[in-house]
């Protein structure tokens, strides 16, 4: 008998728990299946850069689970449905033993593994499921009325609670398995259909699961310790830049939270502020895929907030698409605009600032911004980027208040300080002194090429402050 592990948004042998389930013993053999599903993949609103970088990171995996025994059958299929599809037909025509798997929580991905498990059970093929992509499983905090949280902060503190500083040691990578355990029709089969995507290599990522550890440490050995006095400031790249790695699965949450609890002399608050600050971030992660899984209609881009459910926002084309090619007159919005596409990836402080800006100064729909960074973002990831846009339109559990509406100036003035960051994303400003660089006058404009401001922030604060006023009166 034979075991099937199906990769998905966990493309690492290390701490992966259904690979080390799947080789819990030398009883059975172990093979491995992946399905690369663009189609499905785009309607989820996933670009071309991040697609490349799943495509960068299931080759390195191939290599790494041969290292281990392991084949790997990587099958290109359009859909979810065409994969289980697949999935059945393969079942069927090795009679594998069981099929283990990591629980992916958004919606097209559970109907599609509840759908798979039934016929599993059907035909009598154990399915063994884990949860890997959270240290506290989704569902298993509730309030004292045993609803979900909605609010971040009581979150928090029953996450810690429940963790009682305590966390479990991530598992290791299986032992090698001997690749003359796996039957000869298997192998060949393996063999006869091997096809791997295009070897893809991107300027600013490395989609392998070394390169993932090697950053983790590297971070948590210095630039940790002054995370919560830098973490806002976007020229001096000092957050971990693990978000890509957490959104491919090549690395876990339970591996950056134990290292950080380690470094952090076994305590997850209460030590090192820098560290402190820092799991506090990750504990957001888990907030935010907690609320996906309590209210699954997150998935369908609802507005979590019901009487925000009707904001009269404005179909401006013409503005979305200066806001997307960084051209809206407001440098520090431009700048990390074309820092998301250089990059595909941009810095928190600026997504909260771009966000904001969006959906109160120009007034247009949070789902138009969360598609666009989705396409552009390597790290998109549904229940972040959800949270993090419904958190600026302040339409979300536990968003921001309407009537708190950054000024994309004073941001600026008060994070890029000295102007660096908008000097790099927009040279033509470079020229300017520092402080002129956060909003030219028109003289300046003129003289660098540089368009003028969209709207006028004053008159675009009031417009958002009444729309929203006049919802809730
Ligand atoms: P660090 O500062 O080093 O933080 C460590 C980790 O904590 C991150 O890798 C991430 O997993 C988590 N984290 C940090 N901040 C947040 C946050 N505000 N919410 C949830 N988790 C957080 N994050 C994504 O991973 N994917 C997205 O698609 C995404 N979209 C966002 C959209 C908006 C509008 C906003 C405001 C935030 C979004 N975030 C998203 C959250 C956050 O901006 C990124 O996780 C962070 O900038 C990634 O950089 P880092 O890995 O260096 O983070």
């Amino acid at each position: 008998m034979t075991r099937l592990m199906w990769f998905r948004t966990d493309l690492r042998v290390h701490d992966n728990p259904a690979l080390l389930h799947s080789r819990r013993d030398n009883d059975e053999a172990t093979v491995a299946v992946t399905f690369v599903t663009e189609e499905q993949w785009r309607q989820h609103h996933l670009g071309d850069r991040r697609i490349n970088l799943m495509h960068e990171a299931i080759n390195r995996l191939h290599k790494r689970l041969q290292d281990l025994g392991i084949p790997l059958l990587t099958i290109r299929k359009n859909t979810f449905n065409d994969s289980v599809s697949a999935l059945h037909d393969l079942i069927d025509e090795f009679g594998f033993s069981e099929l283990n798997f990591n629980i992916e929580y958004e919606i097209n991905e559970r109907h599609r593994d509840i759908g798979m498990a039934k016929w599993c059970r059907e035909r009598n093929v154990g399915v063994n499921k884990f949860h890997d992509q959270c240290v506290i499983p989704p569902g298993k905090l509730k309030t004292q009325n045993d609803d979900p949280y909605r609010v971040y902060s009581p979150f928090r503190k029953a996450w810690l609670k429940a963790m009682a500083d305590q966390i479990g040691a991530p598992c290791p990578a299986p032992e090698r398995q001997d690749m003359r355990t796996i039957s000869h029709d298997i192998k060949e089969v393996w063999k006869a259909r091997h096809w791997l995507p295009e070897w893809y290599e991107d300027e600013h990522w490395k989609a392998d699961e070394d390169v993932a550890h090697d950053k983790l440490h590297e971070f948590l050995e210095s630039d940790v310790l002054h995370y919560h006095e830098w973490r806002d400031i976007p020229d001096m790249d000092a957050t971990s830049r693990m978000s890509f790695y957490l959104a491919t699965g090549l690395i876990s949450p339970r591996q950056c939270i134990y290292t950080a609890w380690q470094r952090n002399a076994c305590i997850l608050s209460g030590g090192e502020q820098g560290i402190d600050s820092w799991i506090n971030e990750l504990v957001w992660r888990e907030f935010y895929r907690h609320l996906l899984v309590a209210y699954p209609e997150l998935c369908k881009h609802q507005t979590f907030r019901e009487d925000y459910a009707n904001v009269p926002w404005r179909s401006s084309e013409k503005d979305f698409d200066r806001w997307c090619k960084g051209e809206t007159g407001y440098p520090i919005i431009d700048a990390a605009m074309r820092q998301l596409l250089e990059q595909g990836w941009m810095h928190n402080r600026l997504r909260m600032i771009v966000a904001m800006f969006l959906t109160k100064h120009l007034l247009i729909d949070w789902r138009w911004g969360e598609k666009y960074f989705s396409q552009h973002l390597v790290d998109a990831d549904l229940a972040s980027n959800n949270g993090g846009w419904q958190w600026s339109a302040s339409t979300g559990a536990d968003g921001a208040p309407y009537f708190r509406i950054f000024n994309p100036i004073t941001q600026s003035e008060k994070f890029d300080v000295k102007g660096n960051f908008i000097a790099m994303y927009i040279p033509e400003l470079g020229g300017l002194k520092a402080k002129d660089r956060h909003f030219p006058s028109p003289d300046q404009r003129s003289r660098c090429q540089y368009p003028s401001p969209i709207v006028e922030h004053k008159t675009a604060r009031e417009r958002a402050l009444n729309t929203f006023k006049n919802l809730t009166s």
